[in-house]
């Protein structure tokens, strides 16, 4: 596996090689008196990561957090196997997604229906954790980090509903999550991601609104890594949210269907995907975490509530 790569501010990124390929899915480590570990990712993947915490010197009680932007199991699905390693980790999540990962029964069967085959070979069941463990939390909640240092939590819902941040007020580092969009290596842009079954685009707008606000120093992806500057890149997933939800919506005016929303983006955004050959696994990275159909399915099903007038905003 990959060293884990040095970033400033006492921050460490462990790619936690999801899917057996490099720079699908970060970890960041912040080394404080209390350190904690942002995303863990999947479940089968998450020996790299127990790997990479003790290769930077992490003993089985040193860590403290295990904070999850949101418990899709590319980001949360090893959360189980790393509370077990790491006994004194408390397990910090939305309060609106923290009863599913007590019990995952629910969020493992439904990840199932939406990854089919990849549960077994890419993602795997989430496994229980001991609710005293699990700590749900509101918008302006806080870690101590130790030493003065605090870790800001933001409720940031759009991408999920059970969607937070967290904020490093001493190197202005932000860890977004899903939030801002993804950007893998081989990608020009930031590309959205609006998966079913809760993406809302209101919600969406609003969060990256109060991210730009927040003037972070470095605004850190979970797939993959930072982009820069942080201000335009967070004006730049607003606008490519702008561009991907107005040819979504046009298409669903034209044939209210999945496959012709799907095509329809597919065909507008296909070469937003440099092919290189130094990096094969470039397009295999983007089907994986950022296909058409996810992004797809869940304007769909947005515009659909919102036309019903369902929709939280
Ligand atoms: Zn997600």
């Amino acid at each position: 596996m990959t060293p884990a790569e040095i970033l400033p501010g006492g921050l460490r990124a462990i790619d936690t090689m999801t899917a057996g390929m490099t720079k699908v899915t970060a970890g960041y480590l912040i080394q404080a008196p209390r350190p904690a570990l942002v995303e863990c990712g999947p479940a089968l993947s998450i020996d790299n990561v127990i790997t990479g915490l003790r290769e930077l010197g992490m003993d089985p009680a040193d860590l403290a957090y295990l904070v999850l932007s949101h418990i899709h199991l590319d980001h949360a699905g090893g959360a189980g196997d790393v509370a077990k390693a790491f006994p004194s980790a408390t397990v910090v999540v939305s309060e609106v997604g923290a009863r599913h990962l007590v019990e995952p029964e629910r969020l493992n069967a439904s990840s199932r229906r939406v990854y089919g085959d990849l549960m077994d070979s890419v993602y795997g069941d989430c496994t229980p954790i001991d609710a005293g463990r699990v700590r749900g939390v509101a918008d302006g909640e806080r870690l101590d980090l130790g030493g003065g240092r605090v870790l800001d939590l933001l409720y940031t819902p759009g991408h999920a509903k059970h969607h937070i941040a967290a904020y490093d007020a001493d190197t202005g580092a932000l860890f977004v999550g899903d939030s801002v969009g993804v950007k893998l290596p081989g990608m020009k842009t930031i590309r959205p991601a609006t998966p079913p079954p809760d993406f809302d685009l209101v919600l969406a707008e609003q969060t990256l609104s109060r991210y730009r606000d927040l003037e972070p120093s470095v605004v850190y992806l979970a797939h993959y890594g930072a982009v820069e500057p942080p201000i335009e890149a967070l004006q730049e997933a607003s606008e490519r949210l702008r561009v991907w939800s107005e040819t979504a919506e046009a298409a669903y005016h034209e044939h209210d269907e999945l496959d012709h929303v799907t095509e329809t983006l597919a065909r507008r955004f296909a070469d937003e995907v440099v092919t290189d050959p130094a990096d094969p696994e470039a397009e295999e990275r983007v089907a994986l975490l950022s296909g058409f159909a996810s992004n797809a399915a869940g304007l769909l099903r947005y515009f659909k509530l919102r036309d019903e007038g369902r929709t939280a905003t």
